[in-house]
């Protein structure tokens, strides 16, 4: 008998749909009070699910669900002083409630990142519903390092599968693509 698969509870209760119009909103962290909130302008973008063991993730997921959006549309409102970076020598710092542990946000500061520009949320903050469900899921085989059994992963790839979230052992082709053509431009080589 294999455990039951968890991949996120966002994806396991049935993925939503997107409201049309869906704009923005407050992301809230889990302190039962003195809550850090952060608005957001505008909708979000790339929202996936995501293996890697550096992704806040809710206790029982082996998943976290990741989206982004522009630097300039994101705002904390409240208690920012409970954030603090997680490793500030990763990529992507990671800003954490101090509180309640929960990554509000993550921020490029590189700028030769191919992502500076964009910040890292988790959606499942948002107070408001109705934001886009996650497109693909990144980064598959390195739930392995957060402990899943490697025998499971046919299953935990066919549940992705199964609801629709295409299964990508690094980022979607589409983001890859970014990342390589950030690299051909810092080198200096003309397409064709
Ligand atoms: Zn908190
Ligand atoms: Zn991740």
């Amino acid at each position: 008998m294999s455990e039951a698969i968890h991949i996120h509870p966002v994806v396991d209760s049935g993925l939503k749909p997107s409201a049309a119009g869906f704009s923005g909103g407050t992301l809230i962290c889990k302190c039962k009070q003195d809550q850090v909130k952060i608005r957001i302008e505008g909708s979000i973008a790339y929202n996936h699910v995501c293996g890697c063991t550096k992704c806040w993730k809710p206790a029982g997921a082996d998943f976290s669900l990741v989206a982004a959006v522009p630097r300039d549309k994101l705002r904390v409102t409240q208690n920012e002083s409970k954030l603090e970076v997680v490793d500030a020598s990763a990529a992507i710092q990671r800003h954490a409630c101090r509180g309640c542990g929960v990554h509000m946000y993550g921020r490029v500061e590189n700028k030769n990142n191919p992502f500076y520009g964009f910040d890292f949320i988790h959606p499942e903050l948002f107070q408001e519903s109705g934001w886009p469900p996650p497109e693909f899921a990144a980064f598959v085989s390195s739930v392995i390092e957060g402990g899943v059994a490697p025998e499971r992963m046919a299953g935990v790839r066919g549940r992705l599968k199964d609801v629709g979230l295409e299964p990508y052992d690094c980022l979607s082709p589409p983001l890859m693509d970014a990342i390589a053509t950030h690299a051909a431009k810092m080198a200096g080589l003309q397409p064709h």
